[in-house]
């Protein structure tokens, strides 16, 4: 299911709140298409990605990843500095609860460098080279995996791929965040392929942790 074709703000980021983003989604014919998408089958950007590959999987520790995959410059992001004096008591931020003091909103492209300038280095926000030219970013706090960057065709902006787990999951109601392909399929594992494209079949389906109640879906009519 592809993006609402009107513009939509988009917010997200760690489980403590050391890194906010916000990805500014333009109307749907003001979206940059796909460099490396056939011109019969274009692919506007943002688009939403299941993602089979080996190495998603283990950076993002879930058996089936999912990318928010965006122009970096569209996304602009707010930091915790590292040198906030509550860093070392601060527990998880969630949604609802109030937020320590955080740096400015800046471009996604001042931030999710590999090579900052030094007065811009005074947050939480880490990498790690995955391949080359290809990096992994991470709270240092708390570990969320928040995104991936890859550099793209000459004269396309760098791609912001953002896990979609990390996006604040009132975006997440709804159908607008519904990932509309799959990735790296030749490289899927076989039960994770069959849920990703069948369901759970006959699954017992239980409402939160307590295994003895089970609950029963409805069929929609
Ligand atoms: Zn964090």
């Amino acid at each position: 299911m592809p993006l609402p074709a009107e513009a939509l703000s988009v917010d997200g980021g760690c489980n403590c709140g050391a890194v906010r983003y916000r990805v500014a989604i333009p109307a749907l014919g003001d979206r940059p298409l796909h460099p490396l998408a056939p011109a019969e089958d274009p692919v506007p950007m943002p688009f939403l990605a299941l993602d089979h590959c080996n190495d998603c999987r283990r950076a993002t520790a879930s058996v089936l990843p999912a990318w928010l995959c965006a122009p970096i410059d569209m996304c602009s992001v707010s930091l915790v500095p590292a040198s906030s004096p509550t860093l070392a008591t601060k527990a998880a931020a969630r949604e609802g609860q109030p937020e320590e003091q955080r740096g400015p909103w800046i471009p996604a492209t001042d931030a999710f460098t590999p090579t900052p300038t030094p007065d811009n280095t005074d947050h939480l926000l880490k990498n790690y080279e995955s391949s080359p030219e290809r990096w992994r970013w991470f709270c240092s706090r708390c570990g969320t995996n928040v995104a991936y960057t890859a550099t793209m065709p000459e004269g396309f902006p760098s791609m912001l791929d953002i896990t979609l787990g990390s996006v604040n999951r009132s975006h997440l109601d709804g159908d607008a965040l519904v990932p509309e392909r799959h990735l790296w399929w030749d490289y899927g594992i076989d039960w994770i392929r069959r849920l990703a494209t069948e369901g759970y079949g006959a699954l017992p389906i239980h409402p939160d942790y307590r295994i003895a109640d089970k609950v029963t879906l409805q069929k929609p009519s």
